[in-house]
């Protein structure tokens, strides 16, 4: 198969390894920038051109959109999925993704384990919205916040109201949370392929701080997960449309809640904490799922 790795930087962890993995299983791998890909929407040939020509025909697209260029990756993407490339996760999927609250309002209408959250628009509201999360400590969260950035502990209702009056007044969008204490500044990555969790790993906070992320001084480390853990990881990647997902739970008094869904996992941390070749996992899925590519353009209808 020909696949390409819609990436901004062929020197990333993750791109590098799925790139070796893929021709460690005899295929062929380009990394695309995304950025790069420009594309005639007009025409009835659907088409993609990069660095002055057309693409060629890929089997497969592995999308590795940051979030900072999640519109116009999408786009991309989209336009791949227009011309009949497989994508292992697809434009409105990791759209989904990138929005928190519409996320969580989707994995709410499953059914999932999710922290208390409330959203709002006016300041008259911010009391209200406090009591609804059960009051300080609370969490308060950019919607658009990555890597524990944006995300702030509120340990009392007056240091809550004041924040989130202050995010408010910057027209910033955010959701205020049920503060998990109990999870004691640890998260669980479940690594999701497929209908399958193929690999798990804890995350805790550096001392003081109670953002598991590795950004943020987070440190890995092996778990076992229950199987209440494993299917609500399986649901929540099922719920938002997601083949390949990184799902991050705490452990509550009250089960597994869903922090959020990840499309685009980082492999760095998970290949590291459990040793498994998660690449080539993603690269057999694509094996076992992606139809050959089409030789010739679509026709036009009509
Ligand atoms: P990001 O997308 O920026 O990683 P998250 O919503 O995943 O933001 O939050 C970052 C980290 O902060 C989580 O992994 C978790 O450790 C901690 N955290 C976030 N929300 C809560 C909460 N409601 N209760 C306890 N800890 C939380």
């Amino acid at each position: 198969m020909h696949i390409a790795l819609l990436s901004r930087n062929r020197n990333l962890y993750s791109t590098r390894r799925l790139v070796e993995a893929a021709e460690g299983r005899g295929h062929t791998a380009r990394v695309v920038d995304t950025l790069r890909c420009y594309m005639s929407i007009a025409s009835h040939h659907p088409s993609i051109h990069y660095k002055g020509e057309e693409i060629e025909p890929f089997d497969a697209v592995i999308p590795r959109i940051g979030s900072s260029v999640t519109f116009y990756g999408c786009a991309v993407l989209r336009q791949f999925e227009m011309m009949g490339t497989y994508v292992i996760n697809d434009n409105v999927s990791i759209t989904r993704s990138r929005d928190k609250l519409r996320s969580l309002q989707l994995l709410s209408r499953k059914g999932l384990g999710l922290p208390i959250t409330g959203f709002a628009h006016s300041p008259d509201d911010i009391p209200d919205l406090i009591t609804m999360v059960k009051g300080a400590p609370l969490v308060i969260k950019l919607l658009e916040g990555t890597q524990g950035i944006g995300v702030v502990l509120a340990e009392t209702n007056q240091a809550a109201e004041s924040v989130i009056q202050a995010f408010m007044g910057m027209k910033a969008n955010i959701m205020v949370q049920e503060y998990i204490k109990e999870a004691r500044g640890a998260d669980i990555r479940c690594f999701v392929i497929g209908d399958k969790v193929v690999a798990s790993m804890k995350r805790q906070a550096a001392d003081g701080e109670f953002r598991s992320n590795l950004h943020r001084g987070g440190t890995a480390s092996l778990i076992r997960i229950t199987p209440e853990e494993r299917s609500t990881a399986i649901r929540a990647a099922k719920a938002m449309g997601l083949r390949v997902a990184g799902v991050d739970l705490l452990r509550s008094n009250h089960g597994p809640v869903i922090m959020e869904v990840n499309s685009s996992p980082g492999l760095q941390g998970i290949e590291s904490a459990t040793g498994k070749d998660i690449a080539s996992m993603i690269i057999e899925h694509i094996e076992k799922n992606a139809m050959p590519a089409r030789k010739a353009p679509p026709k036009p209808k009509g």
